[in-house]
């Protein structure tokens, strides 16, 4: 956060705004409401309550999955393949 988002000139700490180009630095609230935004848009707990409130339930889950899929890196996929190979070892060394 030490430069000016819209023009990337360097910042002083207590400027408020950007001599350079007149834009408003973000402030901390507002760093903070994106936080906690972003953590509702993809974290488990915010997909559950769209899908909760949405009216076409189904329509909302296909939705979320999807996004999910979206969102998937490659070593996203391979966590979940790990952990799926290692559930299904601890199935078949139990049974
Ligand atoms: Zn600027």
């Amino acid at each position: 956060m030490n430069t000016c988002p819209s023009c990337a000139y360097i910042r002083k700490d207590l400027d408020i705004r950007c001599p350079q180009c007149g834009e408003f630095y973000p402030t901390l609230a507002q760093l903070l409401a994106e936080e906690v935004a972003y953590e509702e848009l993809h974290s488990f707990k915010g997909r559950w309550q769209r899908i909760a409130k949405a009216d076409d339930i189904k329509q909302a889950i296909r939705q979320e999955i999807s996004q999910f899929k979206a969102e998937l890196t490659t070593q996203g996929i391979f966590t979940l393949i790990v952990i799926v190979i290692f559930v299904f070892a601890l199935v078949i060394s139990v049974l």
